[in-house]
């Protein structure tokens, strides 16, 4: 058995098939924009490792990180134990974090964050003395596959059906349809409030993605829904968890999306891009106020403790990701991609199988009326090049913020000929 033959048969990937699994193309080495294949080809990255590497791949100053933290300890137990990694990190996430989030659990992957979330909403309204259990979520959300994590994702979804009597039945509002640079339709928050109105009683908190919603859809809503929102949460009663794993560190135009609406959710995840897609890690963030409360409620304590919580070398890769997110010309990189992928995306908009495109930051999708054959496709990309995974009927690209005109060029050319055909 070759080893390819091998992987194909023993290894599961990502919601795949071992009886019938889709092709594979081996990656020797990565660097910048680039991932090489074991065959010698190079293929401009347009995905930055599923929205997590903003810097591209083998970066000297990450790698540098890594190392020294290396030869000092990869990790420790954070029971009891402390560090100067995780310390570091969370003063520096304080201070770019919408401000009063200040209050951290390091958590080991975003699904993970997630979870803590919805442990820390139900704790506070244990220590509130009403408890409360359920939580409201958008249609078209993906918060990640765990149990918790998956039961507040679109119900839609295969993951419901599938789990059905297993997974907590949480409630769904209705998605925004109000588009980012768009009207906001009165609608979308009449809809949030309808559901907030009956419910509130029984909710420990709304869930959503901010402004983008990603593996639901890679829909861009109007951030005023967001504001609103916020606003009606605080009126009901109910706790807002913003999940900016996939929005956060930039990716928007923003630093994190909430900044759109300048709103502080009460308790925030981030994930993916917080290591500069080193390794996993991903954090629960949340105010001093929710978390008194959870430590005044009857358990006294925040109720998680996994056994890479806070991985010093995490952390130290993540503390050196964010300096050098932030002293570098973010801001305008992610306009010029922004910029470039509107120009460039803008004629597939005519294509007979495109339904739309759209671009946010440095986020460009073309929706395709119908789902894209992933196989064929992934084989026609790779020949063009690039590496981009089309999902459905989605065909996006997030790269990292490093890339150069022309190598987004190829990515959007390559876009461009597959929906096309
Ligand atoms: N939330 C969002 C918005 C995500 O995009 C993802 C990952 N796709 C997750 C949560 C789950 O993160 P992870 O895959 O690290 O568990």
């Amino acid at each position: 058995m070759t080893n390819q033959e091998f992987d194909l048969h023993h290894l599961w990937h990502p919601y795949t098939s071992l009886t019938r699994p889709l092709p594979c193309y081996q990656v020797e080495r990565a660097s910048g924009v680039y991932l090489e294949l074991a065959d010698g080809r190079r293929l401009v990255d347009g995905m930055s490792s599923w929205w997590a590497c903003l810097h591209g791949y083998n970066v000297p100053e990450l790698n540098a990180a890594a190392t020294g933290q290396l030869e000092k300890m990869s990790h420790v137990m954070f029971g009891g134990l402390t560090h100067d990694p995780a310390i570091q990190l969370c003063r520096a996430l304080g201070q770019v974090l919408p401000a009063g989030l200040d209050r951290f659990f390091l958590a080991d992957s975003g699904s993970v964050s997630v979870e803590v979330a919805l442990k820390m909403a139900i704790q506070y309204w244990h220590g509130r003395g009403t408890p409360k259990t359920r939580f409201a979520a958008l249609s078209r959300g993906y918060h990640g596959d765990t149990f918790g994590a998956m039961s507040v994702c679109d119900p839609n979804g295969g993951m419901h059906s599938l789990y059905k009597g297993f997974l907590p039945e949480h409630i769904f509002v209705p998605t925004p349809q109000s588009p980012f640079g768009g009207e906001l339709d009165p609608a979308d928050l009449q809809a949030l409030e309808a559901v907030l109105a009956e419910h509130h009683r029984e909710l420990a908190a709304l869930i959503l993605e901010p402004v983008v919603q990603g593996a639901g859809g890679m829909r861009f809503y109007h951030p005023d829904y967001l504001k609103g929102a916020r606003e009606l949460c605080d009126r009901y009663e109910v706790l807002l968890i913003a999940d900016e794993i996939a929005t956060g560190f930039g990716r928007t135009g923003r630093l994190f999306a909430c900044e759109w609406a300048g709103i502080r959710p009460d308790i925030m995840c981030i994930g993916k891009a917080l290591t500069g897609g080193y390794m996993t890690m991903a954090a629960t963030i949340t105010t001093q106020a929710v978390a008194d409360t959870i430590c005044n409620g009857p358990a006294g304590v925040l109720m998680h403790g996994p056994t890479f919580m806070a991985n010093p070398l995490a952390c130290a890769v993540a503390l050196e990701s964010l300096r050098l997110l932030l002293a570098s010309p973010w801001q305008e990189r992610i306009q010029a991609i922004e910029d470039q992928l509107k120009r460039e995306l803008a004629p597939a908009q005519d294509l007979p199988r495109v339904a739309e495109v759209r671009v946010l930051g440095a986020i460009g999708v073309i929706e395709m009326k119908e789902p894209l054959a992933v196989a064929e496709v992934q084989k026609q990309l790779v020949e063009l090049g690039v590496w981009i995974r089309p999902f459905g009927k989605l065909f996006y690209v997030m790269p990292p913020y490093i890339i150069k005109p022309d190598e987004l060029s190829r990515l959007t050319s390559a876009m461009k000929v597959i929906a096309g055909q």
